[in-house]
């Protein structure tokens, strides 16, 4: 017996036969999955009622005694039951991870894919069963930054029921976020099926934090006016062209001026001016744009290339009011963006699945069940 059938090619306008797959060499029931694209291959799987009825509330009832599909499982009829238009390759995962028929390409998923399984298992009530897979999974996606495949990795999160996943999901989501997401996130159909209130709040997050950037960024003009000490910098002033020269120039490079080089200082109005210059040159000036289009990660970036900046140099050296201001900056921005909470399931009813302790029962090569915001 083949463990699977490759499909025979269908004739034009036939409907192609099903793709088989023997997942039990004591199957008692066939189940035919039809797919949700009119493209599809179906897919038959020949299962083992014991072993799903197991893994399953829906399918207990199914293959119990007040179902036709059960009556004739039970009387060895190997009955076939059609399924519905599901995700055909989300379904063939599902199926066959829980007759542990073991596949490399089941150990890792696209975000896509999990969401897929993820509305599948809600669906047939199985996320019980696949929950070392899960924890598995997740794993090997925790690095996504992608806004998309966050989403996607959020309704996964959702439909599983993994609140602690979800949390640091959502707060990951609203770290590589721009104020955008939600456009980005409304042309995906498996997105949109996130509770209103849950992408809402997520948003109200992503909007709250670009607030706090931005008013950390205009606080620091007020607070450069409040420090009046001046000290020299290391350079010349052209009086006549307002170029800053090394300290040992006798001529201006540009103008060619030699009578009006002057010492040059660092002073209340040459920090403010020095500050908007800085923030202009990590693209963070004018504001409005960078606000607009940009991910908070990505802002924060450019908030810590502003520290970095070093062509500002005056005898203050690390205590100039300047360098001060823009290391304190890039702090708080630090501090808005790991404070960012991420949105709770907890108060939205969906109770988390207890903890299964999996000891070398399903499970991809490193599996261990864990639940661990992968932060
Ligand atoms: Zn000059
Ligand atoms: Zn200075």
């Amino acid at each position: 017996m083949s463990e699977r059938e490759t499909p025979k090619p269908a004739i034009d306008g036939a409907v192609p036969p099903p793709e088989i797959f023997h997942l039990h060499p004591e199957a008692d029931a066939r189940l035919v999955i039809h797919g949700d694209s009119a493209s599809d291959v179906p897919k038959e799987f020949l299962v083992s009622s014991a072993v799903l009825s197991v893994a399953s509330p829906y399918f207990r009832a199914l293959f119990g005694p007040n179902f036709k599909e059960g009556i004739e499982t039970r009387r060895g009829d190997c009955p076939t039951i059609v399924m519905g238009d599901d995700d055909l390759d989300g379904m063939e995962t599902i199926l066959s991870l829980l007759h542990f028929r073991t596949l490399k390409r089941y150990d890792t998923l696209t975000p896509e894919a999990l969401a897929a399984i993820a509305l599948l298992s809600d669906k047939y009530d199985c996320a019980k069963a696949l929950r070392p897979w899960v924890s598995h999974w997740f794993r090997a996606v925790r690095g996504t930054t992608d806004p998309e495949k966050l989403g996607f990795l959020l309704v996964a999160a959702y439909f599983l029921r993994i609140p602690s996943q979800f949390l640091a999901l959502s707060a990951r989501a609203v770290r590589h976020a721009s104020i955008s997401l939600a456009s980005i996130w409304a042309k995906h159909d498996i997105i949109s099926l996130l509770p209103h209130e849950i992408r809402d709040a997520l948003m109200g997050q992503v909007s709250q934090t670009l607030d706090k950037m931005h008013e950390e960024l205009q606080l620091v003009e007020a607070s450069l006016q409040l420090e009046n000490r001046g000290s020299r910098t290391g350079c010349r002033l052209c009086q006549n062209c307002g170029r800053r020269l090394p300290p040992a120039a006798k001529k201006c490079s540009s103008c060619l001026n030699s009578s009006g080089l002057q010492v040059s200082y660092c002073t209340c109005q040459t920090r403010v001016a020095e500050y908007f210059a800085v923030l202009r040159r990590c693209n963070l000036w004018p504001s409005v744009r960078p606000f607009k289009e940009c991910t908070i990660s990505e802002l924060a970036n450019r908030f810590a290339r502003a520290e970095d900046d070093r062509l500002h140099r005056c005898n203050a050296g690390r205590d100039c009011a300047l360098r001060k201001a823009l290391e304190r900056l890039s702090e708080r921005v630090d501090k808005i963006v790991s404070d960012v909470a991420g949105v709770s399931l907890d108060s939205g009813g969906r109770e988390e699945l207890e903890e299964v302790q999996p000891s070398g029962g399903p499970g991809g090569p490193n599996a261990q069940g864990s639940d661990e915001p992968q932060g």
